[in-house]
């Protein structure tokens, strides 16, 4: 499971950090950004659950049939 932050979206609320620190972080600017472009295993649907409840929909999930080209999430 590949994500990234979408940097014109997010707004650094860190619900992403509350719900997994183990993938996202806070840049020094105060936004969040992927620790990783792949998400640990076993950390996948703290993950999801991240792209699901941020309140900006920043968190994108890359394709994985269409390597590089992210998708948006899905509207709740
Ligand atoms: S929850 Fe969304 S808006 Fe808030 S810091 Fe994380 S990615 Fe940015």
């Amino acid at each position: 499971m590949k994500v990234w932050v979408d940097d014109q979206c997010c707004r650094g609320h860190g619900m992403c950090l509350t719900l997994c620190p183990e993938v996202f972080s806070l840049t020094d600017d105060g936004y969040a950004e992927a620790i990783s472009p792949e998400a640990p295993a076993g950390f996948e649907a703290a993950t999801r659950e991240a792209i699901e409840c941020c309140p900006e929909q920043a968190i994108r999930e890359r394709c994985l049939d269409q390597p590089g080209r992210p998708s948006t999430p899905a509207l709740p």
